[in-house]
């Protein structure tokens, strides 16, 4: 059987999954690194889409997630998270990046997806340490899909070697694949 959880290098924009997660900031109007990524490729109807849940429901808090659709991206729909900015460790920054993981999984499963793709949330700019994220995403991802049937595929995805082979890491560990 085919892991449910899977690594792998490279753009995550590129992907045909239902939902791509974006690692966005707070005021999810776009920024650099993944999310610049995301929204230049998406085009100008994903930050329409921003704009309208931000006027809803103004600012998006670390740990939350909330959903828009796609524009140009061959995903069907957009899950914008917040992580932690890494602060040394002291100011709940691993619940928080545990949240905007289990968050993103709880919103696509909500909307009836069941493929998602997950950037090394808060590991560029908000300076979370590589393997310590990385544990967080697979230890957070795979206690959710524990008895929870519906996601069929989890794919970790990272723009670099050095991320990639942490994450290879870990699951071999699970027992998962990539
Ligand atoms: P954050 O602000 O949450 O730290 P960044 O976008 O700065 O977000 O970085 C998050 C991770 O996304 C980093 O590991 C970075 O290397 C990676 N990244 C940047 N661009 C892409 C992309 N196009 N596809 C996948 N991952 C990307």
């Amino acid at each position: 059987m085919q892991p449910r959880m899977q690594v792998l290098q490279g753009d995550i924009t590129t992907l045909e999954v239902d939902v791509i997660v974006n690692a966005a900031n707070s005021s999810l109007l776009g920024g650099g690194g993944v999310d610049g990524a995301i929204h230049r490729a998406a085009g100008p109807e994903l930050l329409k889409a921003c704009q309208q849940v931000r006027q809803q429901q103004g600012e998006c808090p670390p740990g939350h997630s909330v959903i828009t659709t796609a524009g140009n991206l061959r995903a069907k729909a957009v899950i914008h998270t917040v992580g932690p900015v890494w602060h040394g460790g002291g100011e709940h920054e691993a619940r928080l990046l545990e949240d905007a993981y289990r968050n993103s999984l709880l919103l696509a499963e909500a909307n009836g997806y069941t493929s998602i793709a997950f950037p090394a949330i808060s590991t560029g700019v908000y300076g979370y340490p590589k393997p310590a994220a990385a544990e967080i995403a697979v230890n957070t991802v795979s206690a959710h899909l524990i008895r929870r049937p519906q996601l069929q595929q989890v794919l970790f995805v990272c723009f670099d070697a050095e991320t990639a082979h942490l994450y290879q890491h870990l699951l071999t560990q699970q027992g998962e694949e990539s």
